[in-house]
């Protein structure tokens, strides 16, 4: 047997039914703020900022080794070159052929302390160029964490909001479930949840709200002469529909 409801429960639907869509509304909003997308966006950003901030930051503490073993490299040949300077200058080497290999070696420690110096001043520039970098991702890092910032602050204050006006209509929604009898309203949240969260509409003007299509003539003939406590349902959406005084009938 059909579902019989009071006129006045049935219309009670239609407001449940404006809380209803009221918070799917809400819902879709929440889900929807822009603000997701943006932090999602900026975390990944960050992610991928901080990633690059450790590369460079080995890449320096590499440089920086090969850096000391170029200034160690540079001063063991000096020292050597100073040390056949001194021989030689102190006179203790007599023998021309010792003399002339002293020389000869001074000659090749100069050589080799300049190419050494080349290799240093290289890395000197490695290391600056690496340094550059850093300061280029630290200020990215920094300038992506100030608006990750913002973004998810803005959208907790979007939240919050909604999650406000949820409460709201959560609270009023409940306030109306109360006045409906348990049937019905298992009735109206059965449909609501098969589609998509329309239960019950209005019969306005001889056409479904819910659907928007005209009811032909037949149907609209057999609506009048139902018993107001008769619950009627769409023929082609099958959600409740409701008569009030603006259904045309
Ligand atoms: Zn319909």
């Amino acid at each position: 047997m059909a579902v019989q409801a009071s006129a006045q429960q049935q219309a009670a639907l239609l407001d449940l039914q404006q809380h209803d869509t009221a918070l799917l509304q809400l819902a879709h909003r929440r889900s929807s703020l822009p603000q997701i997308a943006q932090v999602q966006d900026l975390e990944t950003q960050l992610g991928s900022a901080q990633l690059r901030l450790v590369a460079i930051k080995t890449e320096i503490s590499d440089i920086s080794l090969a850096q000391a073993k170029a200034d160690n490299d540079v001063q063991q040949v000096a020292q050597r070159a100073q040390r056949d300077a001194q021989r030689l200058d102190s006179g203790a080497v007599s023998s021309p052929k010792d003399l002339e290999a002293l020389q000869h070696e001074i000659v090749s420690l100069k050589k080799r302390q300049s190419e050494l110096e080349d290799v240093e001043l290289e890395i000197m520039e490695q290391l600056e160029q690496a340094r550059g970098a850093q300061a280029e991702i630290e200020a990215q890092v920094a300038e992506t964490t100030a608006l990750l910032e913002h973004a998810t602050q803005s959208r907790d204050d979007e939240f919050a909001d909604i999650d406000t006006l949820s409460a709201i209509e959560v609270a009023a929604r409940a306030q109306v479930a109360l006045t409906i009898d348990a049937e019905l309203l298992a009735l109206y949240d059965k449909i609501r949840v098969d589609l998509g969260g329309v239960g019950a509409a209005l019969l306005h003007r001889g056409a479904c709200q819910g659907c928007h299509i005209a009811l032909d003539a037949t149907e609209v003939d057999r609506i009048r002469n139902l018993a107001t406590e008769n619950v009627v349902r769409c023929e082609e959406c099958r959600r409740i529909l409701v008569r009030t005084a603006e259904s045309g009938l």
